[in-house]
């Protein structure tokens, strides 16, 4: 160990040890030259052990006068040691009572009390049990700043218990005393964090409540200085104390970093309970110390509630249309067939007056020529208006079944491989796109999750679509691909037929929604059918088009 490692103790130890070696061998023969040779060594070494201590050494003779004194003493005070040697020690410390500038950069008062205190430890320590230890007191600075120092005083003695000097051990603690400002600050701001904190803050520590702020109070209803002190269980609802322990045992297993958060009621003052997202975790390495954040989750548990209430509702009146979308397409199917047998038979009926009219000779030709705009016209065209809206509304009837039966109808999930699904589907088209010059590119597809026959029915709409509503003016140009994409599989049909306009981009998955009827042949169903289908397999059906440019309907579905 260096001399300059050594704490004071041990220094003081060695200069008593040294000292008593010293005096027995003055004692046991001042001539011999051998014990005189020691006695030098000895004394240079206590030389070397008071100079090179980083703690400032001060040597008194038995009136307090200074007789030696070491470098790092000089340099804590500022003086040289012509001007300290032969000084009271006491001349050194401060006289004086007033406000100081200490080195740590405070200003420091020095009162009556601080005087006192320094003659209790002088009489009571010093004069009575000769030494002093760990005492704070200041020391003043050439430049008028004080130091602030801990010191260890030993009194000196010789063989019959005079006193023959004194050492004082000086360690100047500005840094020490700096840290500790510095901690203390960080600590008062830690404080008023804590204290402006939006969420309840609850420090406990060996089971008790040692910290709580102002939001906690509001949350829980009680006053901090009924929660200190107290079990953090008498937050905790009698039904949630084995979660909440099994919790908390958890978090205690797991160790410091591991932080837990979780949903638990808690019980307020006046008994009532209350919702809330509590974290725990354990911090500052102290063993036992748990800090919980609560926060207070009323809102967003009524506005879950609220949620689920909408979302139930929502499902009942789904439920309900479906309901009544099937009792209405499937029974008024009946009177529409009594209608369409019975207008065929009028029909009929008609065509029989209408040739024995025209075949009789007996009627009067005025009236015959009275009957003819009704026989030749109003009629037969009423006859045709009724049965074209019976076919009407025949088709938007099974229009209607179907899409009721879809949403009843059980789904077989599958992977889907998706390259003979669409390839079979295309092979259904062919007639359609033989001798047309359309051409019909399928790309290498991804596999997908879906009930096979009814994924089948979304592209078959779909190519349909992009068959019939291509642009007669040029050449038909069909493509089918398809890619992974974040966990889903994406197809693409595109095609370079009329598109749509930015406007109707929305309407068209509407039911019996078309945006040109008269142009081509359709229910204006097949889109409102393909995104029922998506819908139920969790999947999208979206379309990007440019009116006169082409569309491109894109489909997602699950993979996994
Ligand atoms: P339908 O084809 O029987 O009319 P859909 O529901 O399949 O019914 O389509 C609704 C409307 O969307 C169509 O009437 C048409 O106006 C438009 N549409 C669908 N697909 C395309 C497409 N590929 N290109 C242009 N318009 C389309």
């Amino acid at each position: 160990m260096k001399d300059a490692d050594k704490t004071k103790e041990q220094l003081i130890n060695e200069l008593l040890e040294l000292r008593k070696n010293n005096a027995e061998l003055e004692g046991s023969g001042r001539n011999n030259k051998q014990s005189e040779e020691e006695l030098i060594k000895i004394k240079d070494h206590l030389d070397n052990i008071i100079e090179s201590s980083l703690d400032g050494i001060v040597v008194g003779d038995n009136t307090g006068n200074i007789v030696k004194v070491n470098d790092s003493f000089l340099k804590l005070i500022g003086y040289r040691f012509e001007e300290v040697n032969g000084k009271h020690v006491m001349e050194l410390s401060i006289t004086e009572k007033g406000t100081y500038e200490s080195t740590t950069g405070e200003t420091v008062k020095i009162d009556e009390e601080y005087f006192n205190y320094a003659k209790k430890v002088v009489y009571k320590k010093l004069f009575e049990e000769g030494k002093v230890t760990n005492w704070e007191a200041y020391y003043l600075h050439k430049d008028k700043k004080i130091v602030p120092v801990e010191m260890n005083i030993t009194y000196l003695y010789n063989e019959i218990g005079e006193i023959t000097g004194s050492v004082g051990i000086i360690r100047d603690i500005t840094e020490r005393k700096k840290a500790v400002a510095t901690l203390k600050k960080s600590e008062e701001k830690y404080h008023s964090l804590i204290e402006l904190a939006n969420a309840g803050i609850i420090v406990a520590e060996n089971n008790k409540i040692t910290q709580v702020n102002r939001k906690a109070e509001e949350i829980y209803g009680y006053s901090k200085e009924e929660l200190i002190g107290q079990s953090p269980s008498i937050l905790t609802p009698d039904k949630c104390k084995d979660r909440h322990r099994e919790s908390l045992n958890e978090i205690l297993t797991l160790g410091e970093t591991n932080k837990m958060i979780f949903e638990e009621e808690g019980i307020r003052k006046d008994g009532s309970l209350i919702p809330t997202e509590i974290s725990f975790s354990l911090e500052w390495e102290k063993e036992n110390m748990i800090i919980a954040v609560v926060r207070d989750i009323t809102e967003r548990k009524n506005a879950e509630e609220e949620r689920k209430q909408l979302l139930d509702e929502l499902k009942d009146k789904n439920q309900e249309l479906e309901q009544v979308f099937y009792v209405a397409s499937h029974d008024l199917r009946s009177p529409l067939v009594n209608i369409q047998g019975f207008s065929r038979e009028l029909e009929k009926a008609f065509k029989d007056v209408q040739s024995i009219l025209y075949r009789s000779e007996k009627i009067d030709p005025i009236i015959k020529e009275t009957l003819t705009p009704a026989l030749e016209e109003d009629i037969p065209e009423a006859l045709q208006y009724i049965l074209a809206s019976i076919s009407k509304m025949d088709s938007l009837l099974s229009g209607l079944l179907r899409l009721s039966r879809l949403g009843r109808a059980a789904l077989t999930i599958k992977n889907l491989d998706m390259n003979k699904l669409v390839l079979d589907i295309t092979k259904s088209f062919e007639y359609q796109v033989k001798g047309t010059g359309i051409t019909l590119k399928i790309d290498e597809l991804p596999s997908c999750l879906g009930d096979e026959t009814q994924i089948n029915q979304v592209f078959s709409n779909l190519v349909d679509n992009a068959l019939k509503y291509l642009n007669p003016s040029q050449t038909g140009a069909i493509t089918i691909s398809g890619r992974r994409e974040n966990g889903h599989a994406v197809y693409y049909v595109e095609d370079n037929g009329i598109g749509i306009a930015p406007e109707h981009q929305d309407k068209i998955y509407e039911i019996f929604h078309r945006l040109n009827p008269s142009a081509t042949e359709g229910e204006g169903l097949g889109l409102t059918i393909a995104r029922k289908i998506l819908d139920r397999h969790a999947g999208r059906l979206w379309v990007k088009s440019q009116l006169g440019k082409g569309s491109i309907f894109i489909v997602s579905l699950p993979t996994n």
